[in-house]
């Protein structure tokens, strides 16, 4: 019988092993591996059973130490019991892998491999994880493709059943656990083949069970500890066995073969490259490519890490192999190599004579790529095979950087490519909030469900909340696709929203020929005119057919509001040509009917008229042989913006950061702050203006806003000199300062168009109750104006904060922010605290902050929003693990107290030359009132001045402190 094919990404193909194996599933969710929890969640929910008719528990704990705990007093139990997790979450769970392992417990955990943080946190995907885990006893079992992690999922679950090894059974985080391929799946009478009842009628046997009382977790002395450990041999020397048994029955059953160890290519190889995960399947294709010339050349893909069968290995690797390289996807700085390549280098050191006596050792060497899913193309393994080529290959080396620090790096063609002709290749670009990737699913589906073709999609996710750019990489072919890189040489692209055209190289991929798709705002004959200079020359350069719809506009009229996905996807089958036109249309109708069905009739009307409407509004446009625009893409970020923004900052905003080399960056992970200031990012439709005839001078437009996209300034009418035309102000009724000039203000490439200013708005207009002193209005026609009054507003001065007797929140929203355009989610309810806070407190702040939204909006690459006021006073920021922030407050706490007391000491025992005054007001100032804060400051900076005439250690040693001398303010704050 035919296996039933799905559409599905490696998570759940994972999942739906795990949920139909498992009695007991205790998560903890972590990205990338928190889809297989919630999936397991969903359909225990929903009332799932497993493979023997019961539901399986899933409970969610406080952490992931917590979930292996869970796990492993389940397991003590005799229930089947697994999770599911990655980076940090899975080094939580170290202390448990040990018991479990060291009790010889039956377990298949599944792993997203992630990124471990170190100079930074780092979401994407690489094996710093499991590398992590792998003194700890467990075995290591890692899948290469979205196929391998269903198949494998069970081969693990069956494995450890049988060897009572715990299987800690591993895919690339995002790469493959997120990458949709066409998968053929498992059923149950697959897994009931694999799992033997007797198997885990004995692992019930074991359980602690009062009614055959045994003792588990011994303390143990010198005398035993040892023989105990030692003790556990035989299963582990028989695991590599009992895994490759239960692959070849899976073989048997499905076709699908897997090894220990398994060779591809050349037969009489001189050169092959060792790897584990999704970069096998490059280096797989690459050497198909490379041996249709001249080289030979071959891949060992590694499937069992752990235990390490060095006899499979060498008995998998082609006998005339003379150099090999081994690539690690993980670093351990200072060790003389990878972890990998040391195993690889033992194996053949240990090994290789007792199979060919006289033969010679291969070469082996080193090297390290994709950290942190660094993209690893056939580019890059055609380098390393070029690279063993040579007569004397560098030992250690890293590919797919730039290296011009320690000169590591091999240099890679990058217009070197595999990519078939016969397949389609499309790239779309659009907003996390305009549907672009739910629609590209929904396409991979419809052809990967519903037609003999295989589709494999992946989505490449801008860590910005509010805004976030998404590039969603679709192929489809005749052949099973194994590309797990992105597209380079696209044969389609849609770009859904036009303003991209001028802030990213939108066709860098396109290759010659490519189809173009925009949405674009305006009529068809307009569009040509309203590209770019470099728009223009590339699709001229290329060839390029270019289309172009008002997708807003369609959307608008078929009554879907702002949601253009439905549109655009029509407009990809209408001109892709992946389908013929009437069986993609019909197809597209079916999805609608299965997606919104559930909303009624009249949302799937809605869609179906989209799609008609779609076909009549879609436009191909006339490209002239020439360029004809004017206009060149507006530089990244402002001329006059610091050099660091401009080298570094501004290269990852256009989306070249791979393109950044070593020398670039800051050794230790530590980046200026008061960078979102240079990122303009226009997201709003609309932003508010300010009717200054209305307004009551409340401030709360500023105070709700969490974006600080909205100010207010009281200053002194002098500094209106200048003023562009139309700046608006009034005077400013408050008490203090009374009479000065009063202006609210909107950064308009700032604002997120959340609407909650004008909503707040108290102030409306007596004659016409819906006019409010806030008005949301379309951004585009006033942006430059705004622009202008927002630069102008800059330089205003800012308020003396001495001169406020009341600090309110009205008055509070005076002061300048030191939060300020942060990626946080439009409208987010959290920032507009922080952003007080720092107006209140951020020059004398150092903050603790937790992992989760609240880092990311506040540390995440490109820009950050934390930042200074004119003096360069602004919040210190670190993020130092998930959940430690209170403790690492804590430390930054007594340190601050431990320095004031040096400083305080210091300045008594320096009391005759500094000056006794001085130094008595610095002791006794209570620093509890804004204006007792600043008269402190000043006397600080007096005492620098005075400092700096003295010498001797007691003087350098205070100048070390000195700062601490200003009252210190500490924040924790949470994820
Ligand atoms: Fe701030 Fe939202 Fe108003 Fe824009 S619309 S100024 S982001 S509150
Ligand atoms: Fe003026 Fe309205 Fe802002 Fe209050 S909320 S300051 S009334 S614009």
């Amino acid at each position: 019988m035919n296996p039933r094919i799905a559409t599905l990404d490696g998570n759940e193909a994972a999942a739906l092993v795990a949920h139909r194996t498992n009695e007991v599933i205790a998560v903890y969710p972590i990205t990338p591996s928190s889809t297989m929890g919630e999936l397991a969640d969903q359909w225990s929910a929903e009332g799932k059973t497993n493979l023997w008719g019961s539901i399986p528990a899933v409970i969610e704990m406080q952490s992931e130490g917590g979930a292996a705990g869970a796990v492993h007093g389940a397991l003590q139990g005799g229930a089947l019991a697994t999770t599911f997790t990655a980076s940090q979450g899975l080094l939580l769970m170290i202390p448990n892998l040990y018991k479990i392992a060291g009790e010889l417990t039956p377990l298949a955990l599944h792993v997203a491999a992630r990124t471990i943080a170190t100079h930074a946190l780092s979401i994407f995907g690489d094996h710093s994880d499991v590398m992590a885990v792998r003194q700890t006893g467990v075995a290591l079992l890692a899948s290469a493709s979205v196929q391998e992690a269903h198949d494998l999922a069970l081969v693990a679950q069956a494995a450890t059943l049988r060897s009572r090894i715990p299987m800690l059974h591993f895919f690339d985080g995002f790469r493959t656990s997120h990458e949709m391929q066409k998968v053929a799946l498992l059923d149950d009478d697959d897994l009931r083949a694999l799992l033997d009842d007797g198997l885990i009628a004995e692992h019930r046997r074991r359980a602690l069970d009062p009614d055959h009382p045994v003792l588990r977790g011994t303390a143990q002395n010198p005398d035993t500890f040892f023989q105990a450990r030692e003790a556990g041999n035989p299963f582990y020397d028989a695991c590599p066995g009992i895994v490759q048994q239960l692959m070849d029955r899976l073989g048997a059953r499905t076709g699908r073969r897997y090894g220990l160890f398994d060779y591809a290519g050349h037969p009489e190889a001189d050169r092959v490259i060792v790897a584990m995960g999704s970069a096998v399947e490059t280096i797989d294709e690459t050497a198909r490519r490379l041996n249709l010339d001249e080289d030979r050349v071959g891949v060992l893909k590694v499937r069992l890490y752990r235990p390490f069968d060095a006899a499979a290995l060498i008995a998998a690797l082609p006998p005339t192999v003379r150099r090999i390289a081994v690539l690690d996807r993980t670093k351990e700085p200072g060790a003389p190599g990878e972890p990998l390549f040391l195993d690889v280098v033992a194996a053949i050191a240990d090994g290789w004579s007792r199979r060919s006596p006289r033969a010679t050792l291969p070469v082996v060497v080193g090297g390290r790529y994709g950290l942190s899913s660094k993209e690893f193309t056939p580019a890059m393994a055609r380098a390393v095979f070029a690279e063993l080529a040579r007569p004397e290959p560098r030992r250690r080396f890293t590919v797919g950087i730039m290296d011009d620090v320690t000169g590591l790096s091999l240099a890679w063609d990058r217009n070197f490519s595999i990519e078939p002709d016969d397949e389609v290749r499309a790239v779309f670009w659009g907003l996390g909030s305009d549907g672009t990737v739910g629609a590209t699913k929904n396409t991979i589906k419809i052809i990967g469900e519903e037609t003999p073709l295989y589709a494999q999609g992946y989505f490449v996710y801008d860590s910005k909340k509010a805004g976030a750019v998404t590039v969603s990489h679709l192929r489809f072919g005749p052949r099973p696709i194994r590309a797990p890189y992105l597209i380079t040489s696209a044969t389609f692209l849609a770009c859904h929203q036009f303003d991209f055209l001028d802030k990213y190289d939108v066709l860098e991929t396109a290759a010659p020929g490519a189809t173009l798709l925009m949405n674009a705002p305006f009529a068809a004959n307009e569009v040509w005119d309203r590209l770019p200079r470099e728009v223009q020359e590339t699709i001229v350069a290329k060839r390029m057919r270019v289309f172009a719809i008002d997708a807003a506009r369609v959307a608008k009229e078929a009554g879907l509001g702002g949601r253009i996905n439905t549109v655009m996807q029509t407009c990809f089958f209408a001109v892709s040509g992946v389908l013929p036109r009437d069986q993609a249309i019909g197809k597209i109708k079916e999805a609608i009917a299965r997606t919104y069905g559930k909303r009624g009739t009249a949302v799937v009307e809605r869609n179906f008229a989209a799609v008609d409407r779609t076909l009549a509004a879609l436009a191909e446009i006339a490209v002239p042989g020439t360029v004809t625009a004017t206009h060149r893409r507006p530089p990244i970020v402002a001329e006059h913006a610091p050099d660091f923004v401009r080298r570094v900052t501004a290269v990852i905003m256009a989306g070249k950061g791979d393109l950044l080399p070593v020398s670039a960056f800051p050794v230790d992970g530590t980046w200026p702050t008061a960078t979102s200031r240079w990122e303009k990012r226009n997201l709003a439709e609309e932003i508010p203006m300010w009717d200054a005839g209305l307004c009551i001078q409340c401030n709360w437009c500023a105070l709700v806003c969490p974006h600080a996209a909205i100010r207010t300034k009281v200053y002194d009418s002098a500094a209106l000199a200048g003023a562009p035309e139309g700046f608006q102000h009034v005077s400013w009724r408050g008490p203090d300062l009374k009479g000065q000039a009063y202006t609210v203000q909107v950064a308009p490439e700032d604002c997120t168009g959340c609407s909650l200013c004008a909503t707040v708005c108290p102030a409306t207009d007596k004659a016409d109750r819906t006019r409010k002193a806030i008005a949301m209005t379309p951004q585009r026609p006033i942006r430059e104006r705004e622009r202008t009054a927002w630069q102008f507003f800059l330089g205003l001065p800012e308020i003396d904060r001495t001169a406020l007797t009341r600090v309110n929140a009205k008055t509070s929203q005076l002061f300048q922010p030191l939060f300020e355009f942060s990626g946080a989610c439009a409208g987010c309810g959290e920032t507009p605290y922080l952003k007080l806070l720092s107006q209140l407190f951020g020059g004398r702040a150092v903050i603790a902050n937790a992992t989760g939204c609240s880092s990311i909006f506040g540390g995440n690459l490109p820009t950050t929003p934390w930042t200074v006021d004119r003096s360069g006073s602004g919040p210190a920021w670190a993020n130092s693990l998930f959940e430690d922030n209170a403790e690492f407050g804590l430390g930054l706490r007594l340190a601050a107290d431990r320095h004031t007391e040096i400083a305080r000491r210091r300045l008594q025992e320096l009391r005759d030359d500094i000056g006794p005054e001085l130094v008595d007001e610095i002791l006794t100032a209570p620093q509890l009132r804004e204006s007792e804060i600043y008269e402190q400051r000043a006397r600080l900076a007096e005492l620098e001045k005075r400092l700096d005439e003295l010498d001797g250690p007691a003087v350098t040693d205070l100048l070390s402190v000195l700062d601490h001398l200003l009252r210190r303010s500490v924040w924790i704050v949470g994820g």
